[in-house]
């Protein structure tokens, strides 16, 4: 676990244009550090509840942890195999395809038609599902060219551009585009190297 404070993807603030890419960015790279905030049961609850899906009654358990991470991979395995125009991998697909199988979770609205009834779950598969099925969805879509991933170089975090002129770069522009930018800006401001008057200047 890296000492850097990973971001949060919200409810408000889809990052990665996606909820699949949203969980896939749970886990990456920030300032060269692995960071996984599906690091235990709990941190996938708080997740979970952040994006508005319902959490098991007693909360995760092991078992889910491990199955959401397994979701994880395979969307990620196969959404990166097919941003580089490969075949995706088999095992990815059919992991992808077991979790979008399952129902997904009910909602019901109370009467004052602003509110939910929570309707219990007993483990977390109804809200995998649904992250399975949002997979399933994104990655067939017919425009899979907006499928990028981040031009930050140690980044990697994939997102999907749903911006009106299509030429969005970054996972974020808070976390990567700023970054960037500042470094390119600090280049320019630094002075290159003066070459010694005695060498002869390159051909
Ligand atoms: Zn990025």
């Amino acid at each position: 676990m890296g000492t850097a404070a990973p971001d949060r993807p919200g409810r408000a603030g889809l990052s990665a244009g996606s909820l699949c890419l949203d969980f896939l960015a749970t886990a990456g790279q920030r300032r060269g550090q692995s960071v996984d905030l599906l690091n235990a049961p709990a941190a996938l609850d708080d997740w979970l509840a952040g994006q508005g899906l319902p959490v098991p009654v007693a909360g995760s358990a092991a078992a889910d942890l491990g199955a959401a991470r397994a979701l994880r991979s395979a969307v990620n395995e196969v959404a990166r195999a097919l941003l580089t125009a490969a075949a995706p991998p088999g095992e990815g697909v059919r992991q992808i395809n077991a979790c979008a199988r399952t129902a997904t979770p009910v909602f019901f609205m109370r009467a004052d038609g602003r509110t939910r009834v929570p309707v219990a779950e007993s483990d977390a598969s109804a809200s995998l599902a649904v992250i399975a099925r949002d997979a399933v969805y994104l990655l067939t879509g017919e425009d899979l060219s907006r499928l990028r991933e981040c031009a930050c170089q140690d980044c990697g975090t994939l997102f999907f551009d749903r911006s009106p002129s299509g030429r969005r770069r970054w996972c974020s522009m808070q976390r990567c585009g700023e970054r960037v930018a500042s470094a390119s800006y600090r280049q320019r401001r630094t002075p290159a190297p003066r070459r010694p008057a005695s060498l002869p200047a390159p051909r």
